[in-house]
């Protein structure tokens, strides 16, 4: 842990004020001096993580052999990309294995910094392959804040001030085959879904959902693209958060946990599909995407949930927190639901007013949990997958004094 002044501290909760651009308003107290494990020290003490970093940091904060690994290749180079020109250990590296834990022949992968930059090159993948221009996305749906991705992500708060966006999107009701039936048509490039929608508040699809749209996808010739943004990386006890269903799409797009903490994302498809990349040749190219010192981290991270079985810990420890948050349910009336698979869960109460509130109540006893961009009365809950079973009774013990608390004050 590192320590940091009063005075410093200050300093810099000024300087956060002044210089970065706000994006929610009101001064913030915790100024962050170091992060190991699934602790985040502040300079006013130590908070256990329960959010990850927003699902990234699934191996845990400073994982020794992450760092080892993005030092040794910054002491080899940190960036030499021209455009595919030259072959890159580490980004062949990152690709084999992703891969790898792949199902069907999704073997190759473009590689990015960010999850709107991953779903971006989807959404232009399908329309180039299909020759088609209309997409079909989800109520409740989040894929990122740049325009394609904003296009078809769902919230109406978020897009009204962007117009205009992608012309031909079609939203239709999460969980509902009929409505995807309907609106899949010969215009359709793409249907991008989150397999399990996370800021919708972990909405998980009935069996048969994801199977039902695979199907359509093939008989209508629309590619279907899977944004496991959130959900890779063993987030929900699989590789990949579609392997539950074992329903393997054309497209998977792919960010946050990937990079074990840096910047990396890609979407993966088949050599197939890829190819129409080549003609005309440089057809969607980025700078960043794949940086060398990312792919070190990402390497490192993926072998350390490999080696460390820790896709099984997450189904395992998932279904302690599922079990923690029934027994709160059972004792707290503003506690209405609890969903989650692996260590993604996310749980409700009665709204939006009250969730802040337990929020707050939960960060002054120093455990971190957050909202979500597109439920109001849900709390998110993504610890690192190393987390022990004392840390998620420390989460369960605080959430019910929290609870307890903000019960008592209405
Ligand atoms: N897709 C999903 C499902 C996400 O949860 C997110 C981020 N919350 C994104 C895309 C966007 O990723 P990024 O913030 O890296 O652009």
């Amino acid at each position: 842990m590192t320590e940091m002044l009063p005075e410093v501290a200050e300093r810099y909760k000024d300087g956060f004020i002044a210089h970065l651009s706000q994006t929610v308003p009101g001064r913030k107290e915790m100024v962050v001096t170091g992060a190991q494990g699934c602790y985040l020290h502040m300079a006013d003490g130590t908070y256990l993580d329960m959010i990850s970093g927003i699902a990234v940091s699934n191996v845990g904060h400073s994982h020794p052999e992450v760092v080892a690994a993005v030092t040794e290749q910054m002491g080899k180079y940190a960036h030499v990309n021209v455009y595919g020109r030259f072959v890159v250990p580490p980004q062949v590296e990152i690709a084999e294995r992703l891969a790898r834990v792949a199902s069907g022949d999704l073997d190759v992968v473009f590689l990015t910094s960010t999850g709107t930059e991953a779903n971006e090159g989807a959404l232009k993948l399908a329309r180039k392959y299909t020759g088609r221009p209309g997409y079909v996305a989800f109520e409740g749906s989040f894929h990122g804040r740049t325009y394609g991705s904003l296009s078809v992500s769902w919230r109406e708060r978020y897009r009204q001030s962007f117009r205009p966006l992608l012309e031909k999107v079609t939203f239709v009701p999460f969980d509902d085959l009929d409505a995807a039936a309907a609106a899949i048509g010969d215009d359709t490039a793409g249907v991008i879904i989150e397999p399990i929608q996370g800021e919708a508040g972990v909405r998980i699809p009935s069996d048969g959902f994801l199977s039902g749209l695979r199907d359509l996808c093939t008989d209508r010739g629309a590619l279907l693209i899977f944004d496991e943004v959130q959900g890779a990386m063993g987030r929900a006890g699989h590789w990949y958060a579609s392997q539950h269903w074992g329903v393997t799409p054309d497209i998977i797009t792919v960010a946050k946990a990937v990079g074990g903490g840096l910047p990396l994302g890609g979407f993966i498809s088949t050599a197939d599909i890829f190819s129409t990349f080549l003609d005309p040749p440089l057809s969607h190219v980025t700078t960043f995407g794949g940086n060398p010192v990312a792919c070190a981290a990402a390497i490192a991270a993926f072998d350390i949930i490999e080696r460390d079985g820790l896709v099984e810990r997450s189904r395992q420890m998932g279904e302690y927190l599922g079990a923690g948050l029934s027994r709160l349910m059972s004792q707290h009336e503003i506690l209405v639901a609890a969903r989650g698979l692996g260590l993604w869960w996310a749980f409700d109460v009665a709204s939006g007013d009250l969730a802040m509130r337990v929020v707050a109540a939960m960060e002054r006893r120093r455990v971190i949990v957050g909202s979500m961009l597109n439920a109001d009365g849900t709390i998110r809950v993504a610890p690192p997958l190393i987390v022990t079973t004392a840390q998620l009774d420390e989460l369960l013990n605080v959430l019910d004094e929290a609870l307890t608390e903000v019960e008592a004050g209405l």
